[in-house]
């Protein structure tokens, strides 16, 4: 029995490092977090903080302004990261259309700084899957602003609802599924949780 569980790991060890040794390739990267469930965003600012962590540069964009001030972003700011947060006209109460897409194509402009500057190592675009979804942006330019960025750039998507092309072109994509959420229960969003 012991034997066979120690065989068994040897070989899935086995496996394990000879796909290590096979992945040499070092570049930017473009990860996708969709989905219905909870932990987009939360993943999103974690990888920022992971990267801060090892002294890289970061960069917010949020393309969605929620009731709440999110909580990572004072923290984050502390740390030097640069937030880019879409202007006061958006939320999703407003029904808007023209001046939302002012308000997104400002935050779009401002992404497409950051997606030419070689200094900033990783960009979050938080909710930008909406702003393509509404059409607010156009898919074609983001999908040649992701591609001419700095090799060594690593860009973070999250939002519900990816566009496939946006998903043909990432490197890691996860989609969040929800199993079950408080809000379904009555609970309220919760400082410090949910924002
Ligand atoms: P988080 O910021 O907590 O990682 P998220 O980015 O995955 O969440 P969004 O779709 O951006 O989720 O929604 C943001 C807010 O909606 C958060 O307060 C979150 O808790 C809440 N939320 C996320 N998923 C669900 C769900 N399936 N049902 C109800 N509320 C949800
Ligand atoms: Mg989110």
């Amino acid at each position: 029995m012991t034997d066979n569980h120690k065989q068994r790991m040897q070989k899935l060890k086995d496996k394990v490092d000879e796909r290590i040794e096979s992945a040499t390739e070092e570049r930017g990267l473009l990860i996708v977090i969709t989905g219905n469930g909870k932990g987009k965003s939360t993943s999103g600012f974690g990888t920022v903080a992971r990267a801060v962590g090892h002294g890289l540069n970061a960069a917010v964009v949020q393309f969605i302004k929620g009731t709440w001030a999110c909580g990572e972003r004072q923290l984050l700011e502390n740390a030097g990261v640069k937030f880019e947060v879409m202007g006061t006209g958006f939320t999703w109460n407003t029904q808007d259309k023209e001046k939302d897409t002012i308000a997104a194509q400002k935050s779009w402009s401002k992404t497409k700084d950051l997606l030419q500057d070689k200094s900033i190592d990783v960009v979050l675009l938080d909710e930008l899957t909406y702003m393509v979804a509404y059409k607010y942006i156009e898919l074609a330019d983001v999908l040649s602003a992701l591609k001419n960025r700095p090799i060594n750039q690593h860009v973070i998507i999250t939002g519900r609802g990816c566009h496939r092309e946006l998903i043909e072109l990432a490197d890691t994509v996860s989609e969040v599924q929800s199993v079950k959420h408080a809000f379904d229960n009555g609970v309220k969003a919760q400082k410090g949780i949910d924002w």
